[in-house]
């Protein structure tokens, strides 16, 4: 479900700035648009969530927009079990978390793990990579499973 209420804080819109800046895109009142309503939920939005916060916007230019904060590394898309995209605030903009995901359905709802997890999660996946001969830069990981509906 998404919350709308939440403000987006203005180091935010400063860094989106920034990066649609050294991509030579402005930061319009629609893509500002987008991110309030991405960064003030909390899961991820369908096309259709989106739709509705950029009323009397055609589809094709939410499209249009999305993939342009998505090359400008302000939005990052993932694609659903079910074959939809769905969107959020990419992580540098937010905070890390994971996905809980609906194999049924292909729900997604985000999830936070207790710093203490990560970190013994990263400690170990450095030496896993290690091993492979990669440097670790940081991990994604997927909760698969039936959501309330589903199950
Ligand atoms: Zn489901
Ligand atoms: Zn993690």
């Amino acid at each position: 479900m998404a919350r709308s209420s939440v403000v987006v804080a203005s180091d935010v819109h400063d860094a989106v700035t920034e990066q649609l800046r050294s991509r030579q895109q402005r930061y319009t009142a629609l893509r500002r648009k987008l991110v309030e309503a991405l960064g003030g939920a909390k899961d991820p939005l369908t096309i259709n969530d989106l739709q509705r916060s950029a009323k009397g916007v055609a589809l094709s230019s939410l499209y249009r927009n999305l993939t342009i904060l998505e090359e400008c590394a302000v939005v990052s898309r993932i694609m659903t079990s079910n074959g939809s995209a769905i969107f959020e605030l990419s992580e540098s903009l937010s905070e890390h978390h994971h996905h809980l995901v609906c194999a049924r359905c292909g729900l997604v709802r985000d999830i936070v793990v207790p710093e203490s997890i990560e970190h013994g999660l990263d400690k170990q996946l450095v030496k896993l990579a290690r091993k492979e001969g990669f440097t670790f830069q940081h991990h994604q990981l997927d909760v698969i499973g039936l959501c309330g509906k589903c199950s």
